[in-house]
């Protein structure tokens, strides 16, 4: 079997007015994704899709990773992660035994090799008329899952991580920041609102999305330490690993973080300065399923669990879940409450999700169709997702 094409579709969904939500950066005004669909000889076709700029992930994979795609055997995964990231340098990287890559090899090339390398997958279990979690060997059929949200100001908080809980999960993440902007104060009046609505019995976690500085991070951490909080995401920027592990220090809380790191690599530096309890890979930003699968054994080395990242589209929806379901070290799955259609509604089959667990796809590859009429529902928007206000 060969590669014979690699193509790639942009789409939008402009949120409207009253459905947005807010992070610490900004309102979320727009979702955008990019479905990469690799072709064969024989008829299979692979979907994957990666997180970033999709105009210059288009661009990315289309003059880049393209031509040295096309009439390779798509089964050869590791083989076509290697040419990708070290580009002309593949031959010498596979005779001498270690990666020998190109410059430019972070960034949106990353999400544009993680997207190819999903549809690498899909193709394979296709072939194989597996789906992909029992290719990489099934460590469970379905996982549990945490409720992704929380964006209410003060009080409201309680009844919005409340709603969650009352849909079946048995976790629930909030915005360390919400519709009322960012104080210390504000922050600790919304979560512990939110551990009195939701009782002792179910985890909280706190997302600040990388955007402290190490001072309020500690000072933070230490506040939120009464209300039993599971984990402390993305405290400060992914630019500073010994900063992190200066918070880890300061605080009983355990500290989450990696979906805004790349390769095994970014991860061996957390786990080295001993910065994170919990990584989050994801899939579609940190390298694909070849790569995320050696993060995750990495992670089990230093004995740290992981809950893979999962957030804006319904491929990676897929593919994180046929991860975490491989990897014994995941014991936990992201889905988000934020309102967007690209994740639910761009396949013709509903993901499993009931009381509280996500339950696996037993059709090959990823097992998910794309529907018909995505050009003309989800029409790609140029522009900024998030305003800052
Ligand atoms: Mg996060």
């Amino acid at each position: 079997m060969k590669i014979t094409d690699v193509r790639v579709r942009l789409l939008s969904y402009v949120v409207p007015p009253e459905r947005r939500h807010r992070n610490d950066y900004g309102w979320v005004v727009k979702h955008d994704t990019l479905i990469v669909e690799v072709l064969t000889d024989e008829g299979i076709t692979g979907i994957g899709t990666g997180i970033g700029r999709p105009e210059s992930i288009k661009s990315i994979i289309e003059y880049q990773l393209r031509e040295s795609l096309i009439g390779e055997d798509p089964t050869q995964v590791e083989r076509l992660w290697t040419k990708m990231y070290a580009g002309s340098r593949m031959e010498p990287s596979l005779a001498r035994g270690y990666l020998l890559p190109i410059s430019g090899r972070r960034g949106d090339t990353l999400c544009a090799i993680a997207a190819v390398d999903i549809a690498l997958w899909d193709i394979w279990g296709k072939i194989l008329n597996q789906p992909i979690y029992r290719l990489l060997g099934a460590a469970r059929t379905c996982i549990r899952a945490y409720a992704s949200g929380g964006w209410a100001p003060g009080a409201e908080a309680g009844d919005e991580i409340a709603g969650y809980i009352a849909k079946g999960y048995t976790a629930a993440k909030m915005r360390a920041e919400g519709r009322d902007g960012f104080t210390i104060e504000k922050s600790i009046r919304r979560i512990a609102a939110a551990r009195e609505a939701i009782g002792p019995n179910v985890e909280l976690m706190v997302d600040a999305h990388g955007s402290l500085d190490v001072s309020t991070a500690v000072q933070l951490g230490k506040r939120m330490e009464p209300y039993d909080v599971a984990w402390f995401e993305e405290p400060i920027s992914p630019d500073n690993h010994s900063g992190l592990a200066e918070v880890r220090r300061a605080t009983i809380v355990p500290i989450a973080t990696g979906e805004s790191e790349f390769t095994r690599f970014d991860f061996l530096s957390l786990l080295e300065q001993r910065a994170v309890d919990v990584v989050q890979p994801d899939i579609g930003i940190a390298g694909g399923f070849t790569e995320v699968r050696r993060i995750l054994a990495l992670a089990s080395a230093y004995n740290v669990k992981a809950a893979p990242h999962n957030w804006g589209s319904g491929i990676l929806f897929a593919a994180s879940m046929h991860l975490i379901l491989s990897a014994p070290n995941c014991y936990i799955m992201e889905v988000g409450q934020a309102h967007n259609p690209l994740i639910h509604e761009i396949f013709q089959e509903p993901f499993a999700i009931r009381d509280g667990f996500v339950y696996a796809s037993e059709r090959p590859g990823l097992g998910y169709t794309l529907a018909d009429d995505l050009e003309e529902r989800f029409a790609f928007v140029p522009g900024p997702t998030m305003v800052y206000a």
